[in-house]
């Protein structure tokens, strides 16, 4: 049910029956700006604290998945950088924008793979959230879902406090080393079909702050370690355990989260 305000607007957005104005235009993410045949000055990469940028010829890349937004290659090169839309995707590569080249056939397989173990969730999911080394600005987005502007109940997703009812593991933080063993034991505790979202920068990649001794380079490292992430509660059909989504952002919109969630429900492409 949509929330109003006492002066009987409404305040619940009906994205993605219908568009939001401020998911829109809220600048999420940075993406290059192609100019063909201008050559590309060799110091625009080093601008990146986190190495997000990479030059090749005349063209620039970002890694959305390791853009911590912190503005200063749009601040100090306006013509060459701009703010857009951040877009989750299914497949770690597709962060990075415009596309590598990359085979349209292993984008397809993952895709069909994805679409094939979320059949089962279309309708209604279970969310358990796990925080596996955040500074808490990922959680302050991910709080925002429930409030009467995204409302998620409206599109039947909730949040469960146990992984033995989850439907998506929803993981946010640098993948510090403690949470490897409280985060196996939850991938042991969910059951199949089980689709994992890295939500936010910190999560794809380890953020500014990448690998050291206490942090992995993101929490696709730490469930690769994961003694067995093949899974042990009604993993029937063997799936190993993996990031099926990547959400940029530092931190993630939570409209960004939401689009995270609807692909998990097999529900947006
Ligand atoms: S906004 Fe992102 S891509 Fe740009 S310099 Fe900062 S971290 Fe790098």
């Amino acid at each position: 049910m949509p929330w109003f305000t006492r002066g009987r607007r409404r305040v619940t957005s009906r994205w993605p029956a219908h568009p939001d104005s401020y998911r829109d235009t809220f600048p999420g993410a940075v993406t290059p700006i192609d100019r063909p045949g201008e050559a590309v000055p060799a110091e625009i990469p080093a601008v990146c604290p986190t190495g997000a940028i990479s030059r090749d010829g005349d063209r620039l890349h970002v890694d959305q998945g390791r853009c911590i937004l912190c503005h200063r290659c749009v601040r100090q090169y306006p013509e060459r950088f701009r703010f857009t839309i951040p877009a989750p995707a299914a497949h770690r590569d597709l962060l990075v924008v415009p596309a590598l080249p990359e085979t349209d056939d292993a984008l397809a397989a993952v895709r069909a793979e994805l679409a094939r173990r979320t059949r089962l969730l279309r309708r209604s999911i279970h969310v358990r959230h796990v925080d596996a080394g955040s500074d808490g600005a990922d959680e302050w987005e991910v709080l925002a879902l429930l409030n009467p502007v995204y409302d998620i109940h409206r599109l039947g997703i909730f949040f469960t406090a146990s992984p033995r009812h989850a439907d998506v593991l929803l993981v946010t933080g640098v993948g510090s080393r403690g949470m490897a063993a409280p985060l196996a034991r939850t991938l042991q505790a969910a059951p199949r079909p089980l689709v994992v979202i890295a939500a936010g920068t910190d999560a794809i990649s380890g953020g500014l702050v990448h690998p050291t001794y206490a942090t992995s380079g993101g929490i696709g490292d730490l469930i690769a370690a994961t003694p067995d992430s093949a899974g042990a509660t009604g993993a029937a059909d063997g799936d190993p355990v993996r990031v099926d989504i990547w959400v940029p952002g530092s931190p993630p919109t939570p409209f960004a989260l939401l689009h995270a969630l609807l692909l998990a429900m097999g529900r947006l492409q």
